[in-house]
This record gives structure tokens, C-alpha cells and sequence, in this order.
């Protein structure tokens, strides 16, 4: 062991964890953490309510197009799931119930935004800065930031001079009554399929601005029965069972939503051509909804209702793109002057998964930022080297394009949990991934990514970084991440024990 000043430092207990963010990540967390008898952690959010997606999303329309026996946590069922597909209130209730539950309210901090954080070699104690002018320490941060969090607004030549209503889905203005008005949709991504259909109700003209057609299929949802939520209730052994049916599943169809195969993906292709067919009877509007790229390559969309909605008299499709914003509304490319009451956004997200949350800054005063600038890279999605401590949920390519993205939730913070047992128990300063593990492990996931359909070439999603490399998703199966993940193993990083304040910094005070 190298020199050791023999100073008195905070112990492991003294110093809380800190959590960022109350999405299901950092609400999973804190559920986990409790389980395992650990309460010294502060979750610190920069709204005023938990929820995250659920809480920020409210536009009509607003469900999950996973199902939520499988869009929950495992350790939390809820029997009461309304529908197959739950809407996007009864899921903020979902995760407001777990938060009640397990006391969580305590435990969060609201209204405070991390700005910076920064780790201190020689002390092993990372300190963070809020927009509040405070400075709190841990020895440990989950970073539960989300990934698609804040709303991407459109670079569009003009659009600071409309003058009507404009909004994006992920900010709904429920002060703006659209009833009766003239209302343009941009985007035809997951969020605009769900809005469109319901308030194609009570506009007087919807006009959908479509960049790229997407591949959507038939959306088979269904009311639960009292029967089936009482029969869950009493034997929960029966919706566990649900829960793995649509597991394994949608593990079974992986392949074809995963793979660059154009024989596995022909098999959705005609599932959706299909669906198609079925819901547009005007043979030109068909061909303007009709894909040209592979499917799985963007996210699948599921809805019963978008092509139906697109027929009706008053909402027409615009192709022709959007050549700039004026003052009343929106000029297509080919010249076409539109007058609107409100623009809706839909045109999704700045990815979160891949880039810093805020200014971080790691071992040796380097940057994550930095460490991540030729793409996002961690260990299993979670720790990154250089960066001791520090660990995320939801990080670089742990996102599913199969299933729903809570099971690999549940294994990261399965995986904390053990890292910061492994902490507090062996009362060490910090654990820090090992470069070349770290790098042998993102090795092995580009390679295999070569194979995956997002990187095929055959469209562009917000899965890919501008040099079209991945560092969004996993390229396998739950299953397989979830084993790869399941035991943290201190041979996998450096582990610098908590004597005081080591005159070398952490790296270097390795034992
Ligand atoms: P998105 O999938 O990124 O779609 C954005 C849409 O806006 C695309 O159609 C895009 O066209 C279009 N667009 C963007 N900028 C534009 C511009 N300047 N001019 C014209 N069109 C433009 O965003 P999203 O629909 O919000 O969905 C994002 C992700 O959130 C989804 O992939 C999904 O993972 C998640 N989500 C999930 C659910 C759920 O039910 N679980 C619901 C909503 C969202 P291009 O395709 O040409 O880029």
C-alpha cells in the first residue's frame, strides 16, 4: 500500500449516497437500497415531484407500448393495471404508490438541479453543486437521469417568429385549448402517434408534418377484468408468470427487431405492410406511410388508431418538408403556405444515455465529458473508468430495442446495490472500474453491434451519435445482459481502502 497521511476522514456511514433524479431509476434505486438496510442516501430531483418521464409526459394520449406487467418492477407488482397498455397517469400513480410505500418522500430533495460534480482524489468524496449555492458530499452517486428527458427542439428557419401556440408533447400546455383551431403535429415518432389520434377529436384541421415514415403495427390492448386483477392479488405467483410469458416473449422476437438481417426483418415488414393496408384505404397516402428502411432500425411504433385517424377528412399527411416558420404558420417545401392556431412538437429528445448529465469531473481532474468524446463508453452501462464511485442507471448502450427497458433497470441497481455494500461493509474509499476491463467489455459490444440493424446504414434515429456509431443499446438479449450483470466483482476494479487521506491520489493508492 502506498503512503498514507493518517487523517481523520468522514466514515462510509457519515457520508450519504446521492441519487440523482426520481424517474423509475432513482425511485428503484431507493427502494433497493432500503432493502438491503441502507438509509444514508438523499435523491435529489430537480423538479418538484417524482416521476421523471411519467410526470413530465402528460399530452393526450400518453400510454406505454410495453406492457405494464412487464413495464413495473419486478419487486413491485401491482395487480390493479387498468389495461394491458397503461396510460401514462396511472403509471405516475404506479410510481407515486412505491414512493409512498417504501417512505421514499423522506429521502428526496426537490427542486434542486445538480450543476457539477467533482471527485477528490485524495479523500475519496465527491462533491456536488446545486443551483440552490449548495454543496453536498457522498462518497457514492447514482446518477438516475434518464435518458430521454429534455425535449429536442427543431433547428427550423423562422420558427422564434410564429406567433400562434407552439409546444412540445414532452411539455404539454394544458392552458392552450386546441378545440376548433387549426393545429399542425411535426414528427411521426412515438410520442406524435399516440397525441394524434386524440386530438384529431376536437381540432378543426390537423395537418401531420412527416419527415420519415415509420413502420407501425397493430396495437393489441385490452382492458384488465375485475376477475384477473383479483385473481392477481391473491396469487401473485399468476402475474409473475404473466410477467416472464412476456419476457421471454419478446426475447423470442429479439432477433428480428435486433438483428441486420433482411430475411428476420421482412417477417415485421409484412406484419406492418399489413397493418398498413388495413388502415389506409387511399392507395397515395399508403404510399407516402410506406417506410424505406429496415425494420427495427428506428424504435417500432404499435398504434390501432394512427392510420384511421390520418383517413379523416380534416387531417392531411405533408411530406413535402418544412422550408421555415412564418408569423401565422409554416411554409412547406414545395411553397405551400399553412396557417396554424398551435405547432406540436413532436420531434422526441436530446439523448441523455450518452453524454454527461452535467459538468462532471472524475479521478485526476479529467472530465466525462472528455472520457466520453469519441462516444459514451461504461462498464455494463454502469461505472466508468476514472470516474470512482460513480455509477448510472440507464447508461451508455444498456437501452432495449425488444423489451421493456426496466428489466435491465432492475439489474443495474441490483448491481449498485452490491457495489455499495462491497463499500460500506469493507468501509473502502472507492471502487474504480479497471481500464482494460472496461475497454474489453466495449469492445466486444461494438463488435457485435456491426451485426445489429440500428447501425445497418438503412435509416438515422436518435440511437446513433453523429459519426452513426451506437452507444445507446445493448446489441443482445435481456436475459443475457441481466447474467452478465447479475454479481459485482471487486476484481474488476480498483478498490482503494478508507484509512484517511491518502498523500497519493486514489489511483495510485491502489491496494
Ligand atoms: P422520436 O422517436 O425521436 O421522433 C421524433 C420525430 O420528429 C421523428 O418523426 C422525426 O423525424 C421528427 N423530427 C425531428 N426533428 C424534425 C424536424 N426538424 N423536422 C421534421 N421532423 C422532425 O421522438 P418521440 O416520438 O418523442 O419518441 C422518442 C422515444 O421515446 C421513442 O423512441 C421511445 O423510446 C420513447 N417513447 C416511448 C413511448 C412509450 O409508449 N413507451 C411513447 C413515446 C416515446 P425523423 O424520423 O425523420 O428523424
Amino acid at each position: 500500500m502506498m503512503g498514507i497521511i493518517q487523517k481523520d476522514l468522514p466514515n462510509n456511514t457519515d457520508l450519504p449516497i446521492i441519487i440523482v433524479g426520481s424517474g423509475f431509476g432513482g425511485i428503484g434505486m431507493g427502494i433497493q437500497l432500503k432493502k438491503a438496510g441502507i438509509d444514508s442516501f438523499i435523491i435529489i430531483e430537480r423538479e418538484n415531484e417524482i416521476g421523471g418521464t411519467w410526470r413530465d409526459n402528460t399530452y393526450p394520449g400518453v400510454a406505454c407500448d410495453v406492457p405494464s406487467y412487464v413495464y413495473s418492477f419486478s419487486f413491485e407488482p401491482n395487480p390493479n393495471w387498468s389495461r394491458m397498455f397503461a396510460e401514462g397517469p396511472e403509471i405516475q400513480d404506479y410510481l407515486l404508490h412505491c414512493v409512498d410505500k417504501h417512505n421514499l418522500r423522506k429521502h428526496m430533495q426537490f427542486n434542486t438541479a445538480i450543476l457539477k460534480a467533482s471527485y477528490d482524489d485524495f479523500s475519496g468524496v465527491w462533491t456536488l453543486l446545486t443551483d440552490q449555492g449548495e454543496q453536498l458530499q457522498a462518497r457514492v452517486v447514482i446518477s438516475a437521469v434518464g435518458g430521454l428527458v429534455d425535449p429536442a427542439l427543431p433547428n427550423i428557419a423562422g420558427i422564434d417568429s410564429y406567433k400562434g401556440e407552439i409546444f412540445h408533447t414532452a411539455r404539454w400546455n394544458h392552458a392552450a385549448s386546441l378545440k376548433d383551431k387549426k393545429v399542425a403535429v411535426i414528427g411521426t415518432g412515438c410520442s406524435a402517434v399516440q397525441v394524434i389520434p386524440h386530438i384529431a377529436e376536437e381540432v378543426s384541421e390537423l395537418t401531420v408534418f412527416q419527415r420519415t415514415a415509420a413502420w407501425v403495427l397493430p396495437k393489441y390492448d385490452a382492458v384488465i377484468s375485475e376477475k384477473t386483477k383479483t385473481l392477481f392479488s391473491k396469487w401473485p405467483i399468476l402475474q409473475k408468470t404473466v410477467r416472464g410469458t412476456l419476457k421471454w416473449g419478446s426475447e423470442a422476437l429479439g432477433p428480428f427487431l435486433i438483428l441486420d438481417s433482411e430475411k428476420l426483418s421482412s417477417v415485421f415488414e409484412w406484419a406492418a405492410r399489413r397493418n398498413l393496408k388495413k388502415g389506409i384505404k387511399n392507395t397515395d397516402l399508403r404510399e407516402s406511410l410506406t417506410p424505406n428502411f429496415q425494420f427495427g432500425c428506428k424504435r417500432m411504433i404499435i398504434s390501432s388508431d394512427y392510420y384511421p385517424t390520418l383517413e379523416k377528412e380534416h387531417v392531411s399527411l405533408e411530406t413535402s418538408g418544412i422550408e421555415k416558420f412564418v408569423k401565422g404558420g409554416i411554409v412547406a417545401k414545395d411553397g405551400t403556405q399553412f396557417d396554424f392556431d398551435a405547432v406540436i412538437l413532436a420531434t422526441g429528445f436530446d439523448l441523455g444515455l450518452t453524454s454527461a448529465p452535467f459538468e462532471v469531473t472524475g479521478a485526476a481532474g479529467r472530465s466525462l465529458d472528455e472520457a466520453w468524446k469519441d462516444g459514451a463508453v461504461a462498464y455494463k452501462g454502469v461505472t466508468v473508468s476514472g470516474f470512482p464511485n460513480w455509477f448510472s442507471i440507464m447508461g451508455p448502450n444498456t437501452g432495449p430495442g425488444h423489451t421493456s427497458v426496466i428489466i435491465y433497470t432492475e439489474a443495474q441497481i441490483n448491481y449498485i446495490v452490491q457495489a455499495v455494500q462491497h463499500i460500506q461493509e469493507n468501509d473502502l474509499k472507492s471502487v474504480d472500474v479497471k481500464q482494460a476491463i472496461q475497454d474489453d467489455y466495449n469492445e466486444g459490444l461494438q463488435n457485435r453491434m456491426q451485426y445489429t440493424v440500428w447501425t445497418s446504414g438503412s435509416c438515422n434515429s436518435w440511437y446513433l451519435n453523429a459519426d452513426g456509431s451506437n452507444h445507446a443499446l445493448y446489441p443482445g438479449f435481456a436475459h443475457e445482459y441481466t447474467a452478465r450483470i447479475r454479481t459485482f466483482d471487486p476484481i474488476e476494479y480498483k478498490v482503494c481502502v478508507n484509512e484517511g487521506i491518502s498523500d497519493k491520489p486514489v489511483l495510485e493508492a491502489v491496494v
